[in-house]
C-alpha cells in the first residue's frame, strides 16, 4: 500500500523503522500517515495501527492506558 516512512512523527526525527500509528484524512486530498519508531511507540505507549479496534478513529493516534485492561475510553459498559 503506502510507502514506508523513515521519519518519526512523534519525536520528529529519522529512524530506521517507521510504524503505521495514525492515518490523517484530508478533504479530497491524499492524506498522510503519521509514523513512530518502536522507541517512541513504547515509550508513549501508542498502539500501531495494526493493533487499533476497527472502531478507534484512524486519524486519532490510540494510546495504551496502563492499568486498565482494555481501552478507557469511557466506552465500558454493555451496548
Ligand atoms: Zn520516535
Amino acid at each position: 500500500m503506502s510507502a514506508r516512512s523513515n521519519w518519526c512523527n512523534t519525536h520528529r526525527g529519522p529512524t530506521e523503522r517507521a510504524i503505521a500509528v495514525a492515518v490523517i484524512e484530508v478533504n479530497s486530498g491524499p492524506g498522510g500517515t503519521v509514523w513512530s519508531c518502536p522507541d517512541c511507540v513504547a515509550r508513549y505507549g501508542i498502539v500501531p495501527l495494526d493493533e487499533q479496534s476497527p472502531d478507534h478513529p484512524a486519524s486519532r493516534i490510540q494510546y495504551r492506558t496502563p492499568g486498565s485492561p482494555r481501552d478507557a475510553d469511557g466506552a465500558s459498559g454493555g451496548r
